[in-house]
């Protein structure tokens, strides 16, 4: 449709919309202002002015309702909302929602916690006068629809409740703080609630109770009105990437509704659950012009009820309907974002009986008016964009605040028309979560008391404490009924093997029941949030055959795998029954036992290990190479011995962290080596922090003290070894390669990018680093400083793409690391094996780790510097050459007598390959057989890898090495092809990292090498 004849036709769907207000025929409210109420005119017109096309508003925001007494956005703005050049800060955006308070009886604002940085989240509840006055005797009538216990699970008595609860929607805006959209839109959306006298709106004031956190990422929001004002202040000039958004992490920050490690999803958790809300709606602003990704793609996530998969389609498609009948171009539902993961924030909602939303409008990244131009798959045409966004359009901060204020408001009248539906489903929802042992199983999953990583079980049990599951906690031993075991269907041929096989085996009956001791921790299943225990420790199975080739996020992510603890799946219903008491508060014992002046402590790959490093700083603890027996008891290697610590500091600080120290009768002769506190450097990039901002919070929580500075401020300390034993470089993330590492950004042409606290920028660094230049790399002078600084005695840890810089710096001589080719491992949970366990950074682990893995890299060893590990001809040729004789009788040559050719020197897939004879012919190149790299862990073989989530192609990773430690001079390079630190989920892995930071200048200890 050209241009003109659109504009013409959405004009006269405006012009008819005049008369609006009325009820139509059909008993439907129609959109639009009461004409008996007078409306804002210098307020309107500016709205008018900033809508770029007349067919990016709607009539439901294209006036501005007057009021005597309740200011409107203006009063904080100074414009009006959406008003090019204007980014109020989370303060400004307070303010109005206060002054709205304070002005309307129609608006409350509540405090609902504070950042990482200390400052502070705010929920709004805008609703009738009547509705906020009973506020608390309605969120006890809805508690009620929340557990269904509280009812007796009866449906009659559900249903007068059901008749007469007010009915809570919560929206959150700006947790991307980039998306800078929501804030105006939301200030705007509260005046309009409280002020409309239009039926429209009143119903909806009337009828239900909005919520509204405005700014989810209050941290990162006020840096990027720093931003966006240095960018007002420097016109012309390109203007900062926002490298940090909240203290840890970046976008990220929606990845946190699993492990629940970021404030915000905490107090956005608190609150969805205390108000007992039906909806979580979400704004983002990535998508041209209202992408209402509710309904999404598949897969959906396997543990939702199917009842939310029906109410995403039944709010979507109304959702696009009503905007679509306003003229709207570019809103649409469906695309391609799946609906497996439960990490995003809005998925808070989706395993807790509500109901997810999210919406994706289109932003600037800013306040500018700005013409834009969009990809052809963006303006394409599809079966579900009908009415695609335009190719080109002048866009404004108004457009897209029109956008997010017109789907909302259709969303919150849909929903209030169609609340005791909704307010049943809840309640449903409710009930067969509470039923699902009965209805559809699990019953319960066990945590056992025998746990060996009881400090790791507790971090798991937070978790689900944090996501208000209830937890347990058996009083006698529990005896349950394991699952049959189901037998696979078997040619005849194999049958009859086994048949034989059986008879000749003594019978030994597989166990039917599993016991576990008193004390063990039970998370039932007859409970309002069963599913999103559920969801969390189940496991994932992502089909590569799947129609969906792009998985939007991790595809894998069960917490007992990924902490490393036993987590059991109980399919017995008789364990409801066994007597069992409510967890209130978790904790693990610790505190010394026994006397004496020598501690132990088994090393099962606790992070606590570390921490009492950390904490006790002075002492001497040393780390046992070997196993010995005291008092009775076997001591694995890697056991801490504690020597001339202070016994009350000891014991305080195990007791603080679930250790517990055995007094020796004395030091154990066995070969020992001291564990470190050693001096961290937590090194980043200026590319993005976005990744190693897990691995700082990890560092925090655990009590690690480590100095953080970026690849600009090593390249310029002279000495790093004099200041560091280890240096942490954990992933970059996009485009971490040597170039960018080393290169930076372009700092040849345009100007200085800062990211500097100035009068201008009072938010820019908070807590973080700063910069006069964001775009110098680490440059060529600081690859020799950090490749010194190994060669000195240092350790340096890389993880994904920087080991790939590593090896490609030449800091990893027996380490080639490649991509993939057609390996599709998307954010999975994948099988490891020990290979070295002598190596003390596989200290307390077993011979299997589940461990975190998105696509490799894929590490090969190699003895010979510079060189790819050797091509052989194809497995069939290995053998021996065409000739005479068969496959053992050797070939000759016709004339003398046939000669045994010398055996080939074989390998695993995971070992470094032996050197030949010719290889080691006057050849430079040969690493010394002390210098080669010592695997400690591998990844499992192909039909092992996949643990959870999808695994396509994995043979090209399969057998290779995961953990890597690659001596370099006096020093090593620790490379990881797996992420050991993730998202807060990793625990079970973390170990691996603090076991190499502890024992960092004796990793070789163990290490056998061959001879030549
Ligand atoms: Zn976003």
């Amino acid at each position: 449709m050209p241009r003109a004849f659109r504009s013409k036709f959405a004009l006269l769907i405006l012009a008819s919309c005049f008369s609006a207000g009325l009820a139509r025929s059909d008993g439907e409210t129609q959109p639009g202002r009461d004409a008996k109420q007078p409306i804002d005119e210098a307020y309107t017109a500016k709205m008018k002015k900033y809508t770029t096309e007349p067919f990016f508003t709607s009539p439901l925001v294209d006036y501005l309702p007057a009021s005597k007494t309740v200011p409107t956005p203006e009063a904080v703005l100074g414009d009006v909302a959406g008003a090019s050049g204007i980014l109020p800060y989370s303060k400004d955006v307070y303010a109005y929602m206060r002054m709205l308070e304070k002005a309307s009886p129609r608006v409350k604002v509540f405090s609902i916690g504070t950042t990482e940085e200390g400052r502070e989240m705010i929920a709004v509840a805008v609703s009738s006068e009547a509705n906020l006055k009973k506020l608390e005797e309605n969120r006890a009538l809805l508690g009620k629809l929340a557990d269904p216990r509280t009812l007796q699970l009866n449906d009659a008595e559900a249903d007068k409740i059901v008749a007469q609860a007010v009915p809570v929607y919560y929206i959150t805006g700006t947790i991307h703080s980039p998306e800078t959209g929501a804030p105006t839109a939301l200030m705007e959306l509260a005046y309009r609630l409280a002020v409309d006298e239009s039926p429209y709106v009143k119903e909806i004031r009337d009828g239900m109770i909005t919520l509204i956190t405005p700014v989810v990422e209050v941290d990162g929001r006020d840096r990027m009105v720093d931003i966006y004002k240095w960018h007002l202040a420097h016109p012309g000039q390109n203007y900062p990437n926002l490298v940090y958004w909240g203290k840890y992490v970046a976008h990220d920050n929606n990845r946190d509704a699993m492990g629940v490690t970021l404030k915000l999803t905490e107090n956005v958790m608190n609150t969805y659950v205390h108000w007992n809300a039906q909806v979580l709606h979400d704004l983002h602003e990535s998508v041209p012009y209202l992408y209402d990704n509710t309904i999404g793609d598949g897969p959906y996530n396997a543990w939702i009820d199917p009842i939310l998969a029906d109410e995403w389609q039944m709010i979507g498609a109304r959702n696009v309907a009503d905007m679509t009948r306003f003229g709207m171009p570019g809103v649409f539902a469906h695309g391609n974002f799946d609906t497996w993961s439960p990490g995003y924030l809005m998925f808070i909602a989706a395993l807790h009986n509500g109901i997810s939303r999210l919406y994706e409008t289109f932003g600037n990244g800013g306040a500018d008016t700005l013409e834009r131009t969009l990809d052809p798959e963006e303006y394409a045409r599809t079966w579900y964009k009908q009415n695609p966004p335009l190719p080109k359009t002048l866009w404004s901060q108004r457009d897209n605040n029109n956008y997010e204020e017109t789907g909302l408001l259709v969303s919150l009248h849909y929903f209030n028309e169609n609340k005791r539906m909704f307010l049943k489903n809840f309640y449903t929802k409710a009930k067969r979560s509470i039923e699902k042992p009965k209805s559809e199983g699990p019953v319960a999953y066990v945590l056992p008391a025998d746990e060996a990583r009881p400090t790791l079980q507790l971090e798991l049990l937070r978790v689900l404490q944090k996501q208000h599951v209830e937890i347990s906690r058996a009083t006698s031993a529990l005896i349950v009924a394991l699952p049959p075991k189901k037998e696979k269907k078997k040619s005849d041929e194999k049958k009859k093997e086994e048949a034989k096989k059986d008879e000749k085996k003594d019978e030994k009956p597989e166990p039917t029941t599993k016991t576990f001791p008193a004390g063990s921790y039970v998370i039932r299943m007859d409970q309002p949030y069963s599913r999103i225990a559920d969801a969390l420790l189940d496991y994932q199975y992502w089909s590569p055959e799947d129609p969906q080739k792009t998985p939007y996020d991790d595809t894998g992510w069960t917490f007992g795998e990924l902490y490393g603890v036993q987590v059991v799946r109980v399919t017995d219903a008789k364990i409801l029954t066994a007597p069992m008491e409510l967890v209130k508060e978790l904790n693990v014992p610790g505190g010394v036992k026994g006397d004496g002046a020598v501690f132990a402590i088994e090393n099962h790959a606790e992070p606590a290990l570390a921490s009492l490093r950390y904490k006790l700083k002075d002492a001497d603890l040393q780390a046992v190479e070997e196993a010995f027996e005291a008092g009775g008891r076997k001591f694995a290697p890697g056991t801490m011995v504690v020597k001339g610590a202070d016994r009350g500091q000891l014991d305080s600080a195990t007791k603080e962290l679930g250790l517990q120290p055995v007094a020796l009768a004395s030091v154990p002769s066995v070969k020992m080596h001291p564990l470190r506190a050693a001096r961290i450097l937590l090194l980043h990039t200026w590319l993005s922090t976005q990744t190693e901002g897990w691995w700082r919070l990890t560092l925090d929580k655990l009590g690690i003290p480590y100095d953080y500075a970026s690849t600009q401020t090593i390249a310029g300390t002279p000495d790093l070894r004099a200041k560091y034993d280890v240096i942490l470089f954990p992933p970059v993330g996009w485009g971490g390669s040597l170039n960018a590492i080393v290169n930076g950004l372009p700092t040849t042409w345009g100007n200085p990018l800062p990211w500097e606290t100035t009068s201008l920028t009072p938010n820019l660094v908070g807590k973080n680093d700063s910069t006069p230049d964001m775009r110098p790399g680490l440059g060529w002078d600081g690859v020799a400083k950090l490749q010194k600084f190994v060669s000195d005695g240092g350790v340096l840890l890389t993880v994904m793409d920087t080991t790939q810089f590593a090896a490609q710096a030449g800091m990893s001589p027996s380490v080639n690391v490649s991509g993939s080719e057609k390996m599709k491992i998307i954010g999975a949970v994948v099988g490891t094996r020990l290979v070295d366990g002598n190596s003390p950074i596989a200290y307390g682990y077993g011979e299997k780790v589940a461990a975190y893995c998105d696509n490799g890299p894929v590490f090969s060893l190699t003895s010979i510097a510079g060189s790819r590990r050797r091509r052989r001809l194809g497995p069939e040729m290995g053998e021996r050459p065409t000739g005479r004789g068969s496959k053992s009788d050797p070939d000759f040559a016709v004339g003398r007598l046939g000669v045994e050719a010398p055996e080939e020197p074989e390998g695993e897939t995971w070992e470094t390959p032996p050197v030949t004879d010719e290889q080691r012919h006057n050849n430079p190149r040969v690493i010394p057989p002390a210098l080669r790299g010592r695997v400690v862990l591998r990844y499992a073989d192909s039909k092992d890898l996949l643990i959870s989530g999808l695994v396509e192609g994995g043979n090209e990773i399969a057998q290779h090495p995961a953990v890597v430690d690659a001596p370099l001079g006096k020093g090593h390079v620790v490379m990881f092809s797996i992420n050991p630190v993730w998202r807060g989920e990793t625990q079970g892995t973390y170990s691996l990292v603090l076991n190499t930071v502890m024992n960092f200048d004796s990793l070789n200890a163990g290490r056998k090498d061959p001879d030549k």
